[in-house]
């Protein structure tokens, strides 16, 4: 496993999820619902209720995404990179080319998945 290679995609992977982040945020997500619910464009309210919450939702999937590279990034630097977190087999590199980020093997992670942890 290159992980020179794999350092610059999950990078990259970070500038993305936070201009995504940054252009949500000025569209108004992450405000409280009292201001959002100021009613500056009346019968519009229901409509702007729901793409707060839609953005709301992509926010908390952004920062949940960022979080499993920011630890990929860490396993680089600690040398145990490409390695399941659960039993410390190579996790496959094909698995790594569609998700950099991956902590697990395939297995664990459907396990964790099952189990509510990831
Ligand atoms: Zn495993």
């Amino acid at each position: 496993m290159d992980t020179q290679d794999a350092r610059q995609q999950l990078e990259q992977m970070i500038r993305e999820i936070d201009s995504t982040s940054e252009v949500l945020l000025a569209e108004g997500a992450g405000e409280s619902s009292e201001i959002s619910h100021v009613d500056q464009h009346p019968g519009d309210t229901a409509g702007e209720i729901t793409d707060a919450d839609n953005q709301n939702a992509l926010l908390e999937n952004n920062a949940d995404r960022k979080a499993q590279i920011v630890a990929a990034l860490e396993r680089i630097e600690d040398g145990s990179y490409g390695r399941c977190v659960a039993c410390g087999q190579d996790i496959p590199a094909a698995r790594l080319e569609v998700r950099p980020e991956a902590a697990r093997c395939m297995a664990d992670q459907e396990k964790a998945e099952a189990e509510g942890l990831a």
